[in-house]
C-alpha cells in the first residue's frame, strides 16, 4: 500500500506571519504521518519560521523550486543544502507555472531531481500537458516524454522514493478538474512508463500526485482511484479548514 501524500502548494501567497499563524492553527490537527504525508509548500522566505513551528509534529514542510548546485555565483538562487540546512524535507520541481513562465526544462528538472537525492529532499515532480497538446491527442506522449526526461539516470531505488504530480496545464487554478477517470487514466500510464525503465518494484512503489483544481469536495473521488497516490493543491490549500479536509481525505 502506498501512502497518500498530500502537498499545499502556497505559490507567491501570504506573508511570513500569515504563514506562521495558518502552521500553528493546524499543527495538532494534521493526521498522523503514519497515515498520510501532510506538506506545506511554501515561498522561501517563509520555510526556516514554519520548520520551526511545525518541529515534532506530523506537518511537514516543503519548498517550490530550487537550484541544482550546492553553492556559487548564482545570484538570487536557492541551494538544495541551504534547503536541508534548515529542515526542508520536500521540494517541488519543474511546476508548469515554473516551465511556463521561469524557462524551467526537463533537462534543468532532471539536475535538481538529481540535486534533491544528494541532499536527502524528497522531490515532488510536476508534469503535465497543455489544453492544446490534449486536443491534439498528445497528452499521453507528452507526459511520458516528461517522466522519462525528469527522471533520466536515476537508479530504481531512487525512482521509489520519486513523488509525481501529474498537473494538467488547464486544470491548474482555474476550476476546471480533470475527470477522476482521466486523471486517474493518466496516473496508470505514468505508472506503466516508470515500469518501463525503473522495474516493477519502482512503478508500484513510486507515488503519483494529481493536482489542477483539487478541493475538499473533488479529493475524495480523486483519492479514490487505482493509481493517485496524493494530491497537490494549490487554492483550496491556502485556508487552513480546508488544508485540513484535504489531508483528512488521505487517510
Ligand atoms: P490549483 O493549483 O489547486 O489552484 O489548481 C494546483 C497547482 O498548481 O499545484
Amino acid at each position: 500500500m502506498r501512502k497518500k501524500v498530500i502537498a499545499g502548494n502556497w505559490k507567491m501567497n501570504k506573508l511570513v506571519g500569515e504563514a506562521e499563524q495558518f502552521v500553528e492553527d493546524v499543527k495538532e490537527s494534521v493526521p498522523s504521518s503514519e497515515k498520510v504525508e501532510s506538506v506545506v509548500v511554501a515561498p522561501f522566505t517563509h520555510l526556516h519560521a514554519l520548520v520551526e513551528k511545525a518541529k515534532g509534529t506530523d506537518l511537514k514542510i516543503g519548498a517550490q523550486n530550487m537550484h541544482a548546485e550546492e553553492s556559487g555565483a548564482f545570484t538570487g538562487e536557492v541551494s538544495p543544502e541551504m534547503l536541508k540546512d534548515i529542515g526542508v524535507e520536500y521540494v517541488v520541481l519543474g511546476h508548469s507555472e515554473r516551465r511556463e513562465l521561469f524557462g524551467e526544462t526537463d533537462e534543468s528538472v532532471n539536475q535538481k531531481v538529481h540535486a534533491a537525492f544528494k541532499h536527502n529532499l524528497v522531490p515532488i515532480v510536476c508534469v503535465g500537458e497543455s489544453d492544446e497538446q490534449r486536443e491534439n491527442n498528445q497528452a499521453e506522449t507528452i507526459v511520458e516524454d516528461q517522466v522519462k526526461k525528469a527522471l533520466k539516470d536515476l537508479t530504481n531505488e531512487q525512482v521509489q522514493d520519486v513523488i509525481i504530480a501529474y498537473e494538467p496545464i488547464w486544470a491548474i487554478g482555474t476550476g476546471k478538474t480533470a475527470t477522476a477517470e482521466d486523471a486517474n487514466a493518466m496516473c496508470t500510464h505514468i505508472r506503466n512508463v516508470v515500469k518501463a525503465f525503473a522495474g516493477d518494484e519502482a512503478a508500484q512503489a513510486v507515488r503519483i500526485q494529481y493536482g489542477g483544481s483539487v478541493k475538499p469536495a473533488n479529493v475524495d473521488e480523486m483519492l479514490g482511484q487505482s493509481d493517485i497516490d496524493g494530491a497537490l493543491v494549490g487554492g483550496a490549500s491556502l485556508k487552513t479548514d480546508s488544508f485540513l479536509a484535504l489531508v483528512e481525505a488521505g487517510t
